[in-house]
Order: C-alpha cells, then sequence, then structure tokens
C-alpha cells in the first residue's frame, strides 16, 4: 500500500480519505484540535453554536448523495425540512425568498415599478439575456431584477455581503451560482404563485444531534489523524514527500492555497506565488444569539441601519441547538452574520438594530470564509494543479481550489479529484 498524506480534517480532507483508504495508508494532520474546519460546532451554555454560518446539507449530484447516505442514516442522523427563508425588510416586512417571486407581497407603488423595470430590461437587454450580457455582478443585479429591487435589497444586502463596489465583482466568478429568471419567468411565478424549488437547499438535510460537527466527527472515525498539527513545511526530496520528517508517497491539501504555495519545498513554485498572494477573500463573524422564536431558516437583512446581512436561525434546524432555559423563555439559538472581522462592542451596539431582540451569547471570526476569484484565479489553478500531479502532490477543498463549495461541492469535487489521478 503507498503512503498517503492529507492536510486537513474539513469535509474535502475527510471525503479524500474516505476515497482512498481502501487503496493507501493514510494519516490526516490537522492544525485544529478537532475535525471539521469550516463545519465545527461547540456547545455554549447547552447549546449549539456553529461557529461558522449555520450548515445544513443536500446536493444536486446524485453521486455525492449516494456516497453520503452510504455513511449516515437519514431517518436515525437527520431530518428533513424545507427552506423557509424570508427577506426582513426596513419596514419589517418579511418577504419570502427569493423576493423576486414576491413582488404581490410589496406595497403597490413598488409592485407597479418593478413591472416597468422588467419592460425597460426587455427593451435594453433583451428578452434573452444571459450569462455574458453583464459586465459585473452588479451590473447583473441591477439589469437582471431592475432598479427597484436592486435599490430595495439587492445592492443593500449584497454591499453588506460583499462590502465592495458590487461593480467590481467578475461575472466569471459567479458562473453557475447566479439565479437567471427571464422578465417573463418573474412575471408568470408572481402571476402564479410558484414557489422556487431550484435552489440546492429549498429542502435540506440537518442533524438531529451536534449540528455539522457530527458529520466531521463520523466522518473522521477511524482514521490516523494528527491533531494539534499545523504544518509549515512539505519538502519533495526527488521521489517522496516529506512531513515533518516522515516519508509519503503523495499529498492531498485541503487547507489555505496560500499557504501551500509557501509550504512546497523541492519543486519550484516560484512563478505561482504573485498570483496566489493577492488573490483576495472575505471572513466572518459569526455572533451567537438567542432571538425571539420564529418559523425561519434564514433571515436576510438588507437594512443599512446596522451591518449584519443574515441571522441563521440553527434554533430552528434541531430543538436540541437549544438549551432547556433559553426555549423556556419562548426562544431560540441562532447566528447572526457580519463580513470580516467586528469586534464585540461593536456587535453589542449593531445588535440594538437587528429584528428579533438578539443577545449575545459568544461570537468568533474566521478569517477565511469567502474566496473571491479573479477573471484569472481558475486558469491559474489549474496550470498549478497540472505541474504538481506529476509529482504526486494533489489539492482540492474551498480555499485550496480557491472555489465557492458547499460541503456537498467540496465532497463531490475531491471525488472528482480522487476519480482523475488515482
Ligand atoms: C458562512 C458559511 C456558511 C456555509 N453554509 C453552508 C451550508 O449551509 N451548507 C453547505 O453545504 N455548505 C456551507 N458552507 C460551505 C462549507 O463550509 C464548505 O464548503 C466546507 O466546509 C469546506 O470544507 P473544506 O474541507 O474544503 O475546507 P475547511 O473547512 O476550511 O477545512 C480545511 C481544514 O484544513 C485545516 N488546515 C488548514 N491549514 C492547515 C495546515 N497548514 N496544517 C494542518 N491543517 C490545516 C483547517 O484547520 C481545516 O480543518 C458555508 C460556508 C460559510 C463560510
Amino acid at each position: 500500500m503507498g503512503k498517503i498524506a492529507i492536510i486537513g480534517a474539513g469535509i474535502s480532507g475527510l471525503s479524500t480519505a474516505h476515497f482512498l483508504k481502501n487503496k493507501y495508508q493514510i494519516k490526516i494532520f490537522e492544525k485544529d484540535l478537532k475535525p471539521g474546519g469550516l463545519i465545527k460546532c461547540k456547545q455554549v451554555n447547552g447549546s449549539l453554536f456553529h461557529i461558522c454560518g449555520g450548515h445544513v446539507f443536500n446536493s444536486k449530484r446524485e453521486d455525492v448523495l449516494d456516497w453520503f447516505w452510504s455513511k449516515f442514516n437519514r431517518t436515525l442522523e437527520f431530518t428533513k425540512a424545507d427552506r423557509n427563508a424570508v427577506v426582513y425588510m426596513e419596514n419589517g416586512d418579511k418577504i419570502p425568498y427569493p423576493i423576486e417571486n414576491h413582488i404581490y407581497l410589496l406595497d403597490e407603488r413598488t409592485q407597479k415599478s418593478f413591472y416597468e423595470d422588467l419592460n425597460e430590461i426587455d427593451k435594453i437587454k433583451g428578452l434573452n439575456a444571459g450569462f455574458t450580457d453583464y459586465d459585473s455582478f452588479g451590473d447583473f443585479l441591477r439589469w437582471r431584477f431592475g432598479k427597484t429591487l436592486y435599490d430595495l435589497y439587492f445592492q443593500p444586502y449584497n454591499e453588506k455581503v460583499w462590502r465592495c463596489n458590487l461593480s467590481t465583482i467578475p461575472m466569471s466568478w459567479m458562473e453557475g451560482k447566479l439565479p437567471m429568471p427571464t422578465t417573463q419567468e418573474m412575471r408568470d411565478n408572481n402571476a402564479k404563485r410558484v414557489e422556487e424549488k431550484q435552489f440546492v437547499h429549498s429542502t435540506f438535510w440537518y442533524e438531529k444531534t451536534n449540528g455539522s460537527q457530527h458529520i466531521a466527527d463520523k466522518l473522521a472515525e477511524g482514521f490516523d489523524i494528527q491533531y494539534n498539527s499545523r504544518i509549515a513545511e512539505i519538502v519533495f526530496d526527488g521521489k517522496n514527500w516529506i512531513i515533518q520528517g516522515e516519508s509519503f508517497d503523495k499529498i492531498v491539501f485541503c487547507g489555505n492555497i496560500k499557504d501551500m504555495i509557501n509550504m512546497i519545498k523541492g519543486v519550484n513554485v516560484d512563478e505561482f506565488k504573485p498570483a496566489i498572494n493577492s488573490l483576495d477573500y472575505h471572513g466572518t463573524t459569526s455572533v451567537f444569539c438567542e432571538i425571539d422564536k420564529n418559523p425561519y431558516s434564514w433571515i436576510y437583512q438588507p437594512s443599512r441601519s446596522h451591518k449584519s446581512h443574515r441571522i441563521i436561525c440553527t434554533g430552528n434546524f434541531s430543538e436540541s441547538n437549544n438549551a432547556a432555559e433559553i426555549m423556556c423563555r419562548n426562544r431560540i439559538t441562532a447566528t447572526v452574520e457580519f463580513t470580516d472581522e467586528i469586534n464585540k462592542e461593536e456587535i453589542l451596539e449593531n445588535l440594538k438594530y437587528i429584528p428579533f431582540n438578539p443577545i449575545y451569547i459568544d461570537h468568533q471570526y474566521n478569517k477565511y470564509t469567502y474566496p473571491i476569484q479573479n477573471g484569472n484565479t481558475r486558469n491559474m489553478i489549474q496550470s498549478l494543479k497540472a505541474k504538481l500531479a506529476p509529482v504526486k502532490f494533489y489539492f482540492t477543498g474551498r480555499f485550496a481550489d480557491w472555489e465557492y463549495y458547499n460541503m456537498d461541492v467540496a465532497i463531490g469535487a475531491a471525488m472528482d479529484m480522487v476519480k482523475k489521478n488515482f
């Protein structure tokens, strides 16, 4: 059996380990004290805090679903829920997501200008505008959904999420991730009051206990994982790869490419360093709160009165996520998200303006949560893969591939990487 080192025990590293375990001897190095990476959770005063977001599972890929459900028992370990997401408008109205299908719930003046916008879009962009007909993400939002919805929701919400001028975000990065309703579909969806079922998470699975940490803990079972091991150097000696004095035939790196590029010794990757060092990204401050009981899963917040863009009502995903005393007060736990780092004082000030009366419990800042690509990123990463594959060094994962993967897409990418190279 060949020997493989996997760096990182997030969902990418753990699923890769499963895909390779029958053919190779595997050792996983993880810098943290437990598995999970971004899907990690912790108990705080008897409630479950998703330290980053509030992870739910589903997939459009049958091969990913088949594999996942071969590892977990759907009925014993998970519950299935329908997405109940709303946009919380400045005036307190709660408009179901996606907002463009629920225009009939807005006031008459807004409805009228929305339909005027659709006519304007037809004239200017044509009836069948495609992905390449927009200059930027901002241009897409403005000219796909019209100025009324852009001003009311898309611009303020997305500026909070991305903290930049939306016209600087290239469309190439959004490929495959954007809903592309035509003006006629928006008219029809509103006329027929159609509920959107296209989203990957329009229904989702959630763990009965311990949230997404359950996935990580179970996938980690039985593997040789060296925790508390931040790998700083991976050396190629001309034949094998050496990590902390131990020799491996192959490497699968599932951490952050910005670290990886400086770790590799014995293979010259200098030409890639400038592009990788300049890759842009966002972090997230996840604020764990108790909030008023409500029926929602996600609450999107375009309001300019505070900096948070989303509340994930993790307390609604499983009752076991809420300490008994919180439920006695008719409240639930939730994660209130802010883009990038904000300190506790600022958090407390912002919470005053956020709906559902949030009370602070804990918070965590994660420096890397959203990779931001530029027009060159994908090609550059493919070239680096082509350079490293012949020396049996492979990489996959959200921050290794610098791709906006969900858990299931990360599993799919690991599956594809293994099929291609092993
Ligand atoms: C706010 C937010 C909400 C999300 N919600 C959902 C959701 O609801 N559903 C969904 O499917 N997806 C969701 N995602 C996406 C999901 O989190 C990711 O797709 C997935 O967790 C990525 O896993 P990964 O293994 O690629 O990376 P990571 O989770 O980042 O794992 C990398 C691992 O490598 C380790 N590591 C890094 N460097 C080193 C080193 N030098 N030495 C040793 N170890 C190292 C890290 O500690 C970490 O454990 C969300 C993401 C965010 C940011």
